[in-house]
């Protein structure tokens, strides 16, 4: 070899890519400098040496073959052409280069030169390049959220799995397609508004709108659209993440249904005090009524009574009305008042009295003809009076609500002794009965068909009478109406 020449030897020691040269039969003759910090060998272990040497398997055992053939055929793979290869160093470690091969003859001989330029460096910037885009790839992937990419024109160019679900389309029938598939009629204007925030360069964040899924089913979603830049700096696409938060709605909307009850109860909490404050205000003018109508009958008396029969009813009658006012407002008192909870031994039939005082208030002028049958001495009970009236109270008022559509208008209240186990106390309309939309959900709170109803009356009474150790049911009256049942156990004497 031509070592004599400086230039040439000048050469082969400063070139940062390796040079080697080759013989035909694959025999190195050249090793340069740059070789020797690639492969850490010293040119003199490898000169006259195999090159495939240089090589890892299977690429060593075949090397010879590859000369040969190129020989015989002249089929160039790698001279002339070259490309990314691996070298093997002196320690068995294996590395990337890049190499071009040149054919050359020298004295009369076929020689090959190699250019070897080491691309460690750069695998290293492609793997970590590779695996921050196996990482991103592996977020969108098993992200929950749709995470969609679309042009500028609004044309889906990926899908992830959670879109895939969320919509119920796959990536194979979607990219490509316009996103407004994705999008209700009455939405589609929102399209142009996003696509030209994104021209601005400008994003959209947490915007709650409405989707449509391919079996046509609306979704809640929360849509996040970033702009997407090439290298220059131009916007050229848009990512959009899609959560479905319909979940969510749903649990605001019933907490909202939740607080809508909440504050009626507080205002019928309310009410009952103003009601309490009203009927101790009333009290005093009644008993009043009921002291001037004492003193009207005895002056009636005592100057001519048989002069003035009429006077004299028509100021009893106002007293006994007064009576009256002074009984329901007693009750209502009782009733409505914030009290403990408390068991005394009662009677049912004097608790169903007032109860009936109470829900039947108004019943009358609502043409309902009310049948009262009460038990000859029921066994006693050990209850707390106004939680049964409360009960009763709420039968009967659902009674004369459900009648008030009705030709016929029957109620029909009795009690009945269970021979002495304890007490059943019946309510039975002719309304039109349960709705069917209630089905079995009746004593379900919150369940209701009326537009301003709580919806609660049913399920408070079942706790009462249930924690009294009774039951409540209902059946349906015949021809029509409902029939509402409810029983106490007796009290036992130990009370
Ligand atoms: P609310 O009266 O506020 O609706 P309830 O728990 O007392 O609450 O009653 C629940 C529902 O049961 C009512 O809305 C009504 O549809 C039905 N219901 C109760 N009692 C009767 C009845 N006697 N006849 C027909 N439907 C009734």
């Amino acid at each position: 070899m031509p070592g004599d020449d400086s230039l040439f030897t000048t050469l082969i020691a400063t070139a940062v890519d390796g040079i080697t040269v080759i013989d035909e039969r694959g025999i190195i003759r050249v090793f340069s400098q740059a070789c020797e910090r690639l492969f850490q060998y010293a040119a003199s272990d490898v000169v006259g040496q195999n090159v495939n040497m240089l090589m890892p398997e299977p690429y060593r055992e075949a090397h010879d073959s590859y000369i040969n053939r190129y020989k015989t055929t002249g089929e160039a793979r790698i001279i002339g052409i070259g490309r990314e290869v691996h070298g093997q160093r002196k320690d068995g470690s294996v590395f990337p280069m890049y190499l071009s091969v040149g054919e050359g003859r020298l004295n009369g001989n076929r020689i090959f030169v190699g250019i070897i330029h080491d691309l460690t460096e750069l695998y290293s910037v492609r793997e970590a390049r590779d695996a921050e885009k196996a990482f991103l790839a592996s977020i969108v992937e098993s992200s929950n959220d749709a995470i969609v990419a679309k042009t500028l024109d609004g044309v889906i160019t990926s899908w992830n799995d959670a879109a895939e679900r969320m919509f119920g389309y796959k990536a194979s029938e979607i990219v490509g397609k316009p996103i407004t598939l994705l999008f209700p009629p009455d939405r589609l204007v929102e399209e142009s508004e996003i696509l030209a925030k994104l021209r601005a360069g400008e994003g959209v964040h947490h915007y709650e709108t409405i989707r449509k899924r391919k079996d046509g089913g609306l979704i809640d979603v929360s849509v996040t659209i970033s702009p997407m830049r090439d290298a220059s700096g131009r916007i050229v696409a848009a990512s959009k993440t899609i959560r479905d938060i319909t979940d969510r709605k749903a649990a605001e909307a019933r907490l909202q249904s939740l607080q809508n009850e909440l504050s009626h109860v507080a205002r019928l909490t309310e009410m009952s005090q103003v009601s309490a404050a009203i009927a101790h205000e009333l009290n005093q003018p009644l008993t009043a009524i009921l002291n001037y109508t004492n003193v009207a009958k005895r002056l009636i008396a005592s100057v001519n009574p048989a002069s003035t029969p009429k006077a004299y009813e028509a100021v009893s009658k106002a007293g006994d009305q007064a009576v009256r006012a002074g009984q329901i407002i007693r009750r209502l008192r009782d009733f409505v008042e914030k009290r403990e909870s408390n068991r005394t031994v009662e009677d049912i039939n004097l608790i169903a009295d007032d109860a009936i005082a109470l829900g039947l208030i108004g019943a009358k002028s609502a043409n309902i003809r009310t049948c009262i049958k009460f038990a000859d001495r029921p066994p006693p009970i050990y209850v707390d009076r106004v939680q049964i009236q409360q009960v009763m109270v709420n039968l009967l008022r659902n009674a004369v609500e459900a009648m008030s559509t009705c030709q016929r208008r029957e109620l029909t209240i009795s009690t009945v002794a269970m021979d002495g186990a304890g007490v059943e106390v019946v309510v039975a309309d002719t309304g039109p009965g349960i709705a069917p939309e209630i089905g079995d959900r009746l004593f379900k709170p919150f369940v209701t068909t009326k537009a301003g109803g709580m919806g609660i009356g049913l399920a408070i009474s079942q706790t009462i009478i249930e924690s009294h150790g009774g039951r409540l049911w209902m059946n349906p009256n015949s021809p029509g109406g409902t029939v509402f049942h409810f029983t106490i156990p007796a009290a036992t004497g130990l009370e």
